[in-house]
């Protein structure tokens, strides 16, 4: 194993010039995983992101923890280090920007990017996700409402609150949907719920985490306790 290279604390230069795309990925579902809902990840739930047994998340975490990529902590859960999240900011820009570009300029559904991004942002240059940002006006979020972090890795993060934190007749406006699931968001999608649509919670059932909705302009529409977990309103609306 290659020791850790010191020029990765330089900036932006050539930031992911001593990880493999395998430890790139462990950050980025670190960083995924970290982004809306907690601060750190167990690696049960890394192994699941990535699509690995968890003994082998598990060595790999431990790898990247002793090259100061991540950081352990109680309970046995991983965050970023600061250097980690340097790295995961560079690889979620190129995906993002990806695909904000696949949807704006090529016509591609949101339910439909995320592989075909994934692949191409690995083979892409620096030169060409700078062009592609460019193109875009410097977008600031992906087609699921995603921050875009700028080229030196800083993220401008909305405050937004989750669809199940509503109650009934709250009203709000779509500011992010998980993309995890390309046949729910092809739901979301032909039902009208998309980013920046108006939503009225109609009826909660908050036990089995459901919601009846209606979005503007459409008709009403039932959400199972998955559904509603992958939507978020812009924080100032709902209560
Ligand atoms: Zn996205």
């Amino acid at each position: 194993m290659r020791p850790a290279n010191t020029a990765l604390d330089g900036g932006p230069c050539d930031p992911l010039g001593e990880l493999s795309a395998a430890a790139r990925q462990y950050l980025k579902a670190i960083w995924d995983a970290c982004e809306w809902e907690s601060d750190r990840v167990t690696t049960t739930a890394i192994a699941q992101r990535v699509g690995v047994s968890p003994s082998t998340a598990s060595d790999a975490v431990r790898r990247l923890a002793d090259k100061g990529f991540v950081t352990h902590e109680r309970y046995g859960t991983v965050s970023l280090s600061t250097r980690g999240e340097a790295v995961a900011a560079h690889v979620i820009r190129r995906l993002r920007l990806v695909e904000s570009f696949l949807v704006e300029e090529l016509g591609y559904g949101w339910h439909e990017v995320h592989d075909e991004a994934d692949s191409l942002a690995h083979a892409a240059s620096d030169e060409l996700i700078e062009r592609i940002d460019r193109r875009l006006g410097h977008p600031t979020r992906d087609p699921h409402g995603d921050p875009i972090p700028d080229a030196g890795g800083r993220v401008s993060a909305p405050r937004l609150r989750p669809l199940s934190s509503c109650d009934t007749g709250d009203s709000g406006t779509v500011a992010r949907v998980a993309d995890s699931d390309p046949a729910m968001l092809e739901y979301f999608g032909s039902a009208g719920l998309t980013l920046d649509s108006g939503v009225t919670v109609c009826a909660k059932r908050p036990f089995a985490g459901t919601m009846r909705i209606s979005v503007t302009g459409f008709a009403e529409m039932e959400l199972g306790d998955v559904a509603v977990r992958s939507v978020w309103l812009t924080a100032a609306d709902c209560g």
